[in-house]
């Protein structure tokens, strides 16, 4: 889509930039930290996610979901504002594809730090850490970078998960940097679909169709893996390539736009209740 005056893509077009701090100005952020703005942060990674969807699957999906967390912060009377994606993450996994970078979790960590402590000195208070992507050791670099960066800086920093996710990952519910959802809700797959399977797909499809390649999409195959299955990819590198040869684990062939609206409303909704319970509880 183009804009008709300028020729220049539409406002939102696929800028992950659009409707983040990225595109505003430094006293337009001074004025959002005045107001107590909170500060919501997509962490995901450069990585394969099939012959089917692009490396930066994982940065796009917390965009998405975060545009959608502000609107319905927003509608509840709480002001806040989108960091611009953060996209270099952990890939143990998947490290043995092209396309999946691997940084090291400590530069992630380091990053974090940094970052949040920016944030403190322009005078913000609490940031909520969203990950675009599943592997444990982007994770958990993740929770160290915003345990140790709300420590050092004096701020409220807190990784929201799922319960699922957060039990997954070993996290304490109680630990004040850790926030965790209700439920999402919705059917559970058969099988497991957690790369670039349908639920990603049909994100994609939703938000950002023009960087899917849909006539691929019928040529792919269920994998319907087992749980032992999702253990032994688990493992990472050679044992990943090995369990998942094209790189996604799920059924991309059946999704569709309609269920990719549904899990960003049903993910945004229960993650903008939790951010506005945390900010009730301290305010
Ligand atoms: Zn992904």
């Amino acid at each position: 889509m183009r804009d008709q005056r300028s020729g220049a893509p539409a406002s939102g077009g696929y800028s992950i930039f659009h409707d983040t701090m990225a595109d505003m100005t430094y006293p337009e952020i001074a004025a959002a930290a005045e107001s107590g703005a909170a500060v919501l942060w997509g962490l995901g990674v450069i990585e394969q996610h099939g012959p089917h969807l692009p490396l930066a699957t994982d940065v796009y999906v917390p965009y998405a979901v975060l545009r959608r967390v502000k609107a319905l912060l927003a509608e509840s009377g709480i002001a806040s504002l989108i960091m611009p994606p953060f996209y270099w993450g952990v890939n143990h996994v998947t490290g043995r594809f092209p396309g999946s970078f691997e940084i090291r979790p400590a530069v992630m960590s380091e990053l974090i730090i940094d970052v949040l402590g920016s944030l403190k000195k322009d005078g913000f208070a609490d940031v909520f850490c969203l990950s675009g992507h599943g592997d444990a050791m982007h994770n958990n670099a993740l929770i160290d970078g915003v345990r140790r960066g709300s420590a050092a800086a004096g701020i409220n920093g807190a990784m929201v998960v799922s319960p699922g996710f957060a039990k997954r990952l070993g996290f304490d519910p109680a630990d004040r940097n850790v926030l965790v959802t209700a439920p999402e809700g919705g059917t559970p797959a058969r099988h497991p679909d957690i790369h670039a399977g349908e639920w990603e797909t049909s994100l994609l499809l939703g938000y950002f169709p023009d960087v899917v390649r849909q006539e691929i999409l019928p040529t792919l195959t269920s994998t319907e893996f087992s749980a032992a299955d999702l253990d032994e990819w688990r493992k990472g590198q050679e044992h990943a390539k090995r369990m998942t040869p094209q790189g996604y684990i799920g059924d991309p062939a059946v999704a569709n736009v309609a269920y990719g609206l549904e899990i960003v409303e049903r993910q945004a909704a229960v993650i903008a209740d939790a951010i506005a319970g945390r900010l009730g509880e301290a305010r």
